[in-house]
Order: structure tokens, then C-alpha cells, then sequence
């Protein structure tokens, strides 16, 4: 056995499959991997002693929305540290492309740009990416407020076919997000049953994740089920004090359904603050025509009056975050020319400036040009618990990478279910827990030959020290690297050792 680039020697196997962890050595062979009996005599360029440590398959993060990290990073617009949060706390696989938004059909024509734009700049982990029914939407139909005609449903299916054709893993909706949120149920079914004839899962953020989240399950598994999709639920959650408790209903459903045969899964983030855009909090009508028509009324008094009404009374079919928490629970991420803002509450501001919070954050968006994007502290520490444990929910950052005080979860997810779900709050063991991030999300996403350590597998591998990971991100310091990482190898290539980002840009976007 000649030819390894790489022998792991010592550590313990976490295989991403959930069985126990087990004594074997690990060796690089090109870009694919051979498992080793512990002790042999190998020939390899490099050998590492790894005893006492956890060798895992590299984590696949279920959800993000970095589809242009990498890009923006090669322009200045983000930080070497923003880019490679990810892939530092061990992520060789980001899922783009989510909540109804990605890079194509509009920035990008489709996947195949996506890829060249990225293997111009070099990337140091892989992205896959689904197709954004909002971008589908936005292309075909635009911003308008009102359902789609039959013509434009069938061009956007149109679209979603090659797109999946040409190896998209799957269709997104932001139901809460215009424009997504202005198509109706069947207009929705109509698309993921394109994607149900690719094998591919309909995945999607609910139309409500507050207090009404039944109800917004219920559309979603009507459209699973008439459409043929898998259903993939993002970032699963019962948000808002109406709702707290309400994942003992909505994860009973989910059970349910698996039990049924219904192919049925959802991803989870471990924290119980969420984080959007400042302008999802406006009722939907608001944005009808598209940012410049928004950005138009949020500057004339009566309109700005009509938006407070409708946060205070709310407005049916229509989630209302606000309405459901409150401005004291929100809190400015990044606001580029705001800065002071940033880690504040809209209330805590209003209050200062003795304005009603809808005129700051009407002024708000104004000066920033409509891009602020906010925490908001909605989530209770049992619902989170609930869905990171029940076997079929796989871990998503939902990391939005951007300058400012982002939310931790980009940098701190993958090492935070280590340690403190799994080694302190005794949650799920190690081989669980490595499951919910590889195994799992490779299977529902179609990514051959990842997820699992086998013979023959793809050289993406995490080596982590189980007594010591840990997320150090934190809402001060949101890109905080994680403790105990210690290497990140992608497509056989070493790209991090001991927290430090290596030179080597083997990722690609990849077509599946
Ligand atoms: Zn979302």
C-alpha cells in the first residue's frame, strides 16, 4: 500500500453513520480516503499521531446563506475571518441557496457560473446550493405583490428543471420573504413537484414560525405530499411567546409522518435567538413593487403610519415577528453606517431618541439603503433542545456571513453541539452528534460519497479533540474560532491545522 498523502494514526472514528466510535487509522489517497487497520505499517508523505482525538467525516452545514462569501471576500466587501468561519469549526460542506434565495437564476445565470465565479477566487471548503423559489420568482414574475399566472409557474419550472438538471441539490422557499411570500400553496406545489421528479427535497422556511406555525407545517406537508417531494423543514423553531412549547405538536407531526412512511426531516441551529433582515419585520404589502417601492414608503409619513398599525394588529396569513416578541427583543446586527446601533435594541434606540420604534427603523433602513439585519431573541431553551434531539432534525448554521455583529451561529454551530449539547448537556453522544452533521445531511442532500468514513469516501475530514471543542463566538465576538478544532482536511488537502486557515484552496461548488 503506497501512494497516502496522509496517515491520521491513533484517533478514534466517529464514522457518521451514529456507531460507536471506533480504533482505526485514516489515510489520505489522492482525493479519497482508505481506512486502516490501527498499527500498520503504512508508507504515508505525512503522518499525524492523533491519539486521544476524534476523527470524523467533515461537516456538512445543512443551512447558510454564504453563497457569495468567498466572492464577496476576494472583492474586500467581507473579512478572511467571515469567509472562513465555517470551514474553520470544521464545515467542508456549506448547503446554500436557502429560505427561497440563491445566487441563480439572477446574479448568476446558474449553478455552472456559480462555480466558475468561485474557482476564480479559490475556496477552501465545497458549497452546494438549492434553487431559490424567491429568485425563481423575482426573475420570472419580479416584485409585484400578487399570484403568479400559469405561464410564468410553468417557466419558472422551466428554470427549476435545468436547474436541478445541472446539479442544484434541491428547491428552497422563504415563505416570510417577499417576493416567496405573495405565491400561494399551489403555486408552490407546482415547483416542488419538478423537484420531486429529481429525487430532490422541497426545503423550506415556514410561512409562519410564530404563532402560527401549525398551520404553516400544515401547508408545507400538504405540499410534500401532493407534489411527491421529500419535505426538509429549515431551521426549525417555535418562535415568539405564543408559540413557546408548541415544538411538543409540531415535532409529534413530524414523528407522525416518518411513521407514515412520509420522508420528513429538518435541520436546527443551537441557539434560541434567531437572526433576519431588519426589513422582514414590515408586513408584506410593504414591499410590494421591490426595494425601491419599500425604501419609497418608508420615507412618506401615512405609509409609515399604516406599517405601525399593521405590526400592532397584525395582518393575516402574515408572521409577524414584532407583534408576536416585541421591539425590546430585537437587536441591530449590522448596520454598516450605524455602527453605535449595532448590539442595541430597536426599542432600547427609539427610546433614546424619544421616536417611535417604526420611525427609527424607518430611518434606519433609509439611510442604509433597505440592508440591516437584526437578532431577535424569540426562541425558548426547550424548544431548541427538543428539535436537536429528535433523531431527524441535522444541524444548519443558517450563518449569514456579514461585517458588523452577526450572529454567532456562523462561527460557533458545529462546535457548540459538541460541547455543550453533547459533552455537557449530555444531550446525544459524540457518534450522534457527528450524525446529525454528516451522515444525515449528505443523505438528504444527495451528496454521494461524503458524509460517511468508508473506503473510498471523499477526503473531507475533521479531526477534533472531543474533550476540549467548544464555540468561543459570541454576540460580542461573533467570529470567535472554536477551541479544540484541530486539523480540516478537504478534497485531500489540508486547509486548516490547529485554527489556522492554510494556504490550499481545493473546495469547488459541486454539482450533484
Ligand atoms: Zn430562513
Amino acid at each position: 500500500m503506497t501512494g497516502f498523502s496522509l496517515l491520521l494514526r491513533g484517533g478514534l472514528v466517529a464514522d457518521g453513520t451514529g456507531a460507536p466510535l471506533a480504533a482505526r487509522d485514516v489515510a489520505v489517497v489522492g482525493r479519497r480516503i482508505a481506512l486502516v487497520e490501527p498499527g500498520s505499517v503504512v508508507a504515508s508523505d505525512e503522518v499525524a499521531d492523533v491519539s486521544g482525538l476524534v476523527i470524523a467525516p467533515g461537516f456538512i452545514d445543512a443551512h447558510t446563506h454564504s453563497d457569495t462569501s468567498a466572492l464577496a471576500g476576494a472583492e474586500g466587501e467581507l473579512d478572511t475571518e467571515q469567509v472562513y468561519a465555517a470551514v474553520r469549526q470544521g464545515v467542508t460542506v456549506e448547503v446554500a441557496g436557502n429560505c427561497g434565495s440563491s445566487a441563480f437564476p439572477g446574479t448568476f445565470s446558474g449553478l455552472a457560473a456559480l462555480g466558475r465565479a468561485h474557482a476564480a477566487v479559490g475556496r477552501a471548503n465545497h458549497l452546494v446550493s438549492l434553487v431559490g423559489h424567491g429568485s425563481l420568482r423575482a426573475a420570472v414574475v419580479g416584485h409585484e405583490a400578487r399570484a403568479a399566472t400559469e405561464t410564468e409557474v410553468a417557466r419558472m419550472a422551466e428554470v427549476l428543471d435545468e436547474a436541478l438538471a445541472a446539479g442544484a441539490v434541491g428547491l428552497s422557499t422563504g415563505l416570510i420573504y417577499t417576493p416567496g411570500t405573495y405565491a400561494n400553496t399551489a403555486e408552490v406545489t407546482a415547483l416542488a413537484r419538478v423537484a420531486a421528479q429529481h429525487r430532490k427535497p422541497y426545503v423550506t422556511h415556514l410561512r409562519d414560525e410564530m404563532s402560527g406555525v401549525e398551520g404553516a407545517l400544515a401547508e408545507a406537508v400538504a405540499i410534500a405530499r401532493d407534489s411527491g417531494a421529500a419535505l426538509h423543514v429549515s431551521h426549525h423553531k417555535t418562535a415568539g411567546k405564543y408559540a413557546w412549547g408548541r415544538t411538543e405538536t409540531t415535532l409529534a407531526t413530524l414523528t407522525g409522518l416518518r411513521a407514515s412512511g412520509m420522508d420528513v426531516t429538518c435541520d436546527v441551529y443551537p441557539y434560541t435567538a434567531g437572526s433576519t433582515a431588519l426589513a422582514a419585520m414590515l408586513p408584506p404589502w410593504a414591499h410590494d413593487g421591490g426595494p425601491a417601492r419599500l425604501l419609497a414608503r418608508l420615507r412618506d409619513p401615512e405609509q409609515r403610519a399604516l406599517m405601525a398599525t399593521a405590526i400592532s394588529e397584525g395582518v393575516p396569513g402574515w408572521e409577524n415577528t414584532v407583534g408576536n416578541g416585541g421591539w425590546d427583543r430585537i437587536s441591530v446586527a449590522c448596520a454598516r453606517r450605524h455602527r453605535h446601533y449595532q448590539g442595541r435594541t430597536i426599542a432600547d434606540l427609539a427610546a433614546d431618541r424619544a421616536v417611535d420604534p417604526v420611525e427609527l427603523v424607518a430611518e434606519l433602513l433609509v439611510a442604509e439603503d433597505g440592508d440591516v439585519s437584526i437578532i431577535s431573541h424569540s426562541m425558548r431553551e426547550d424548544d431548541v433542545r427538543r428539535v436537536l434531539a429528535v433523531p431527524f432534525s441535522m444541524i444548519g448554521s443558517d450563518g449569514v456571513p456579514k461585517r458588523g455583529l452577526p450572529h454567532p451561529r456562523w462561527a460557533g454551530t458545529f462546535s457548540r453541539v459538541l460541547g455543550h449539547y453533547s459533552r455537557e448537556a449530555g444531550l446525544f453522544g459524540i457518534a450522534e452528534a457527528v450524525r446529525k452533521m454528516t451522515g444525515a445531511t449528505a443523505a438528504r442532500f444527495g451528496l454521494a460519497g461524503r458524509g460517511v468514513l468508508r473506503d473510498g469516501a471523499h477526503a473531507d475530514l475533521v479531526v477534533f479533540d472531543p474533550a476540549l471543542v467548544a464555540d468561543r463566538a459570541t454576540f460580542e465576538d461573533p467570529l470567535a474560532a472554536p477551541d479544540g478544532v484541530r486539523m480540516v482536511v478537504v478534497g485531500g488537502s489540508v486547509v486548516v491545522r490547529d485554527g489556522e486557515v492554510l494556504a490550499a484552496r481545493p473546495g469547488r461548488v459541486l454539482a450533484c
